[in-house]
């Protein structure tokens, strides 16, 4: 109290003033930080929406049961499109890292990012795979086999998964190219509705192809990036247009300072939907006067790139240097 009492009297006053003020902004700070907190720990510990499974889904997903070989509704099926999970929607794989191996379920050489979680199975042997958003058993993954140059299986049931064919409006994807991969992922990543995105190469004639053997642009290969979105939240042309604010599509075969076919701007549509809605945002502006050089191609494969490649400035640190609102006239 002598210490109030002393700060009361003159000059005292200020220094109580400050001292008081400080303790409030030290204890907003703090709730503020807690409230924060509080809500991401909410958003992370909230469960997904699980569809309603019947018996033979139960005894799979919840149970980690197997299907038998040969029986599931997908081990043969080998068109473009996603598979989600069976009991959350969430997209696992995609058409493309799937193939023939002859087990009798369907095999992929490659998930979605974080989409699969690997744990040890019970019987202590085996890697069991599960989805990553709800926990529901996906099957288990086999690696060392040599079939494919992932050199890794994912054998999962049938029946853990849900198909969705890229011909349908419900197919929540996108292949973008814009030049440098890096930047055209940092923009779209932060987008509504975009679920997760990978950067790759696409459209050219080589399978498994490397950034060293890209960049020498004999492989024909274009720098793209894959979005995964949820079309209850956005949809490919929102995306479209946005692509097309990030990036100078009045540029042939290079953007900005990287030059070579590899940096062209292209869309690799899935479907007639995904092409008329992307011819139609380029007549419009087109009608306003930028001459967009833009590519509408027909999807091809999708080649993930290295590891070190994704969700690079998220890593690094930094805005890109090549992407960014663009003016076009
Ligand atoms: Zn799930």
């Amino acid at each position: 109290m002598r210490l109030f009492e002393h700060m009361l009297k003159g000059r005292g006053n200020w220094l109580l003033l400050v001292f008081l003020a400080g303790l409030l902004v030290l204890t907003l700070a703090a709730k503020t930080g807690q409230t924060a907190k509080n809500n991401s720990e909410v958003k992370q510990m909230k469960q997904p929406e699980l569809n309603v499974l019947n018996d033979a889904e139960k005894a799979v997903i919840i149970d980690k049961g197997t299907e038998r070989a040969f029986t599931g509704k997908y081990h043969d099926n080998y068109q473009a499109g996603l598979y989600l999970c069976r009991q959350c929607n969430a997209p696992l794989y995609r058409a493309d890292d799937k193939f023939k191996s002859g087990c009798g379920w369907p095999s992929f050489d490659d998930e979605l990012p974080g989409a699969v979680k690997k744990i040890k199975d019970a019987d202590g042997r085996r890697i069991e795979i599960v989805c990553s958003k709800c926990g529901g058993h996906l099957g288990h993954v086999f690696s060392g086999e040599k079939m494919t140059p992932k050199n890794s299986r994912h054998c999962v049931n049938s029946i853990s998964m849900q198909f969705v064919d890229a011909k349908s409006n419900q197919y929540g994807r996108a292949i973008f190219g814009g030049g440098c991969f890096w930047g055209v992922e940092y923009y779209l990543q932060q987008q509504p509705g975009v679920i997760m995105t990978t950067v790759g190469y696409s459209g050219g004639k080589t399978a498994y192809p490397t950034y060293r053997e890209v960049c020498t642009g004999k492989t024909g290969h274009i720098e793209v990036l894959e979005v995964i979105f949820d079309p209850a939240v956005t949809d490919f042309t929102k995306l479209t247009k946005y692509f097309f604010k990030i990036h100078n599509p009045t540029q042939l075969n290079r953007q900005g300072p990287d030059i070579g076919e590899q940096y062209s701007s292209v869309i690799f549509y899935a479907n007639e939907t995904q092409r008329k809605a992307a011819e139609k945002i380029i007549a419009d502006l087109q009608k306003q006067g930028i001459k967009v050089v833009t590519k509408v191609i027909p999807a091809v494969r999708f080649w993930p790139a290295e590891g070190y490649h994704q969700n690079y400035y998220r890593k690094k640190g930094g805005v890109p240097y090549c992407h960014g609102p663009v003016k076009k006239k």
